[in-house]
């Protein structure tokens, strides 16, 4: 089965699990195969690292690149931006005015998707709130309609920078080892080892088994998680020393196709209950909108 089949059959059967999840589901998987086909027709040069500086950032633990070196191609961007905007309009209600006026602001060319991506990736809010100010849309909507469409670029740079990071190791910190970005997800894989999951670049790293991946605390007395009986692959953890939490997916216990992108975003109860608790999370791009 490939993966488009296989993202199809995984959301089939989590809407059958969790029926609530259905309209929801019904727009991402959409969202998730667009930019699974997209990935197909992503042209990219390589980033190369220098063997001196490679040596630096290992020796210093650094993430290989700064978000704003990654690099974005821009025709397949603006294809996948369209077509997300046009799923929106179908299948998500609540952001359907946005993707409309977006959309229509690309085409008349009132609005630049350059901009917004270049702001993305350099971390320039102000930049970002006078673009959605622009065009009168809610800014985090601005962001998950142009985040959405870079995911493919992101996923390929990630994939090639792969190729710098020792093989098999366990990298003891709680920050992506490509992009320096925190996770939006940890998963336990079949062998019980514990990886974390960028939530910028999607890259997965294995990180040890113990302790708050954000702060590192490892006091047991700070150490909490709740899960429930329903859901034996899911549970959450929460640090009471840096207040924040996250998701966790046991895939020992889980008898579907493991896509993270999915899992996340029909997990969202558990989101609510660890923030009704008090705690955050240290993520943010794709799952706020
Ligand atoms: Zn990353
Ligand atoms: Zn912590």
């Amino acid at each position: 089965m490939n993966t488009m089949d296989q993202i199809k059959k995984t959301a089939d059967v989590i809407k059958k699990i969790r029926p609530v999840y259905q309209p929801i589901l019904d727009f991402y998987s959409q969202v998730f195969l667009a930019q699974e086909e997209s990935r197909s027709h992503i042209e990219l040069s390589s980033i190369i690292i220098s063997s001196d500086l490679l040596a630096m950032k290992q020796e210093s633990q650094l993430p290989l690149i700064d978000p704003s070196e990654f690099l974005i191609d821009m025709d397949e961007t603006g294809v996948l931006f369209v077509k997300i905007c046009d799923l929106a309009r179908d299948l998500a209600p609540e952001l359907s005015r946005g993707a409309q006026v977006l959309k229509g602001a690309l085409q008349e060319k009132t609005f630049e998707l350059e901009t917004v991506i270049t702001a993305i990736l350099n971390n320039q809010d102000a930049v970002l709130e006078q673009q959605a100010g622009k065009s009168d849309v809610p800014v985090s909507e601005l962001i998950f309609f142009t985040y959405s469409s870079m995911v493919p670029s992101l996923q390929a740079c990630s994939e090639q920078l792969e190729t710098y990071l020792p093989p098999l190791a366990e990298i003891k910190k709680g920050y992506c080892p490509i992009c320096g970005n925190p996770p939006d997800m940890a998963f336990f894989d079949e062998d019980g080892k514990r990886h974390l999951k960028c939530s910028f670049c999607s890259h997965r790293w294995n990180v040890g088994r113990m302790g708050c991946v954000f702060c590192e605390n490892n006091d047991k007395d700070q150490q909490l998680y709740f899960f429930s009986d329903e859901e034996k692959e899911y549970r959450v953890n929460l640090c009471d020393h840096c207040r924040q939490y996250i998701k966790v997916v046991d895939l020992r216990k889980m008898d579907r196709a493991f896509f993270p992108a999915l899992e996340l975003v029909s997990s969202l109860h558990l989101d609510i209950k660890a923030r009704k608790k008090g705690y955050r999370n240290g993520s943010s791009m794709a799952s706020d909108a």
